[in-house]
């Protein structure tokens, strides 16, 4: 027997076996591709600063001989960290009950999931937004639903209400600075979405908070007072420039964090990840300065595509959604022969791009301008 006819034969015999609401889905899978220019996973593109590197490094060395024991299962250094860290840059106090954290904000989100999802549960969310809330929620087996969101991909407050009165679910997901497109939700829209949600859990993912533009709405993490429901999750993935490092978190009342004390497994930080991310939190200021030149490169993409006649929706984030392509498959393909990759969300006509180093900027706007023919902005679509 052939090696792929085995293979295929125990594919065939494990396929029934899967849990049936996973049946038919494919894995998350945003390519990683060795080319130079990589704009597709809005990565930081800055790689971890020297002095950052060094503080990392003596972290662990002085870690490492007590990794026979397991880590402080309540990482409550981190946490206290954490919770300074947002109390410093957001105006407001929190302290570290306050505070989860997880592997990558997916893990947190999972939690989530696990504590307030499930089977015979729902949860909304407002697509386009972050495709790993339905998968996450899938997973645990929790129904998701779609929410409908206005012509410019913005939350119409009225039937943003609407639909969360009518599905009543047990999570609602929003996503602010949101991905793919960019924007921040106001303040009032979440507080008015608490209000309508009943008894659901309120979730904003705000992964992209430091990316917002001088002036933008204020954090969700300003209404946590009072709302025990709302949850606002955070990551090191994006300003501190930590995909590497898995360390995402969540702020909230601390009886909804003694409730995912539940379903977390058993030391899931490890202590590599516990002072790696505490190294990292040190240096902030540093990191932070990157998250600055990131945001010049973000605004220079806007005014830079709108002049090439395409549509890029105003962003706080460190990427830009852009519209007015003709053939958005195409122009993606093209500009990774030409060794820059950019992401295809799936919205006809758009693709999104992340904000890197002003060299990286410089190479896709010029591979764009260079498609000419490959692309053709549509002046219908701009005006919808
Ligand atoms: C990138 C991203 C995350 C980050 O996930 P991690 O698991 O923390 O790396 C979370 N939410 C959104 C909306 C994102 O775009």
């Amino acid at each position: 027997m052939t090696r792929a006819s085995t293979s295929a034969t125990a594919a065939d015999q494990l396929a029934p076996l899967l849990r049936d609401n996973l049946r038919g889905w494919t894995a998350y899978g945003a390519p990683q591709l060795d080319v130079p220019v990589q704009l597709n996973t809005n990565e930081n593109s800055y790689p971890v600063p020297r002095v950052v590197i060094d503080a990392m490094v003596q972290a662990l060395a002085k870690a490492a001989p007590g990794l026979n024991r397991y880590p402080d299962r309540e990482f409550l250094a981190l946490r206290e960290d954490l919770a300074a860290y947002l109390t410093r840059t957001e105006d407001l106090t929190l302290d570290a009950g306050q505070i989860w954290a997880g592997n990558g904000s997916n893990e947190v989100l999972q939690h989530l999931v696990q504590a307030f999802g499930g089977p015979g549960r729902t949860a909304l969310g407002f697509t386009p937004a972050y495709s790993m809330h339905p998968i996450i929620a899938g997973t645990a087996g929790t129904t998701w639903i779609d929410g409908r969101r206005g012509q410019r991909f913005d939350l119409p407050p009225e039937s943003t209400i609407a639909q969360i009165r009518a599905i009543d679910p047990h999570l609602v997901f929003l996503c602010s600075p949101n991905n793919p497109t960019g924007t921040a939700l106001p303040l009032d829209l979440v507080e008015a979405v608490y209000d309508a949600a009943g008894t659901a859990v309120v979730v904003v993912d705000e992964a992209y908070a430091e990316f917002r533009r001088a002036g933008t709405t204020a954090s969700a993490l300003t209404l946590l007072a009072g709302r025990p429901r709302l949850v606002v999750t955070r990551t090191m993935s994006k300003a501190f420039a930590l995909a590497g490092g898995r360390l995402g978190y969540l702020a909230a009342d601390p009886a909804l964090i003694d409730l995912l004390r539940l379903v977390r497994l058993p030391y899931h930080l490890s202590s590599q990840t516990q002072v790696v991310a505490r190294a990292a939190l040190a240096h902030a200021q540093v990191l932070l300065a990157e998250v600055e030149a990131i945001k010049t490169q973000r605004d220079r993409i806007v005014v830079a595509l709108t002049e090439l006649g395409l549509s890029p929706v105003p962003s706080d984030a460190n990427f830009v959604l852009f519209g007015g392509l003709a053939d958005a498959p195409a122009t993606w393909r093209a500009l990774l022969d030409r060794g820059v990759l950019v992401r295809d969300v799936g919205l006809p006509g758009y693709l999104r791009v992340t904000a890197g180093t002003p060299t990286e900027s410089t190479a896709f706007l010029q591979a764009l301008a260079e498609l000419g023919p490959a692309y053709r902005p549509l002046q219908e679509q701009e005006t919808r």
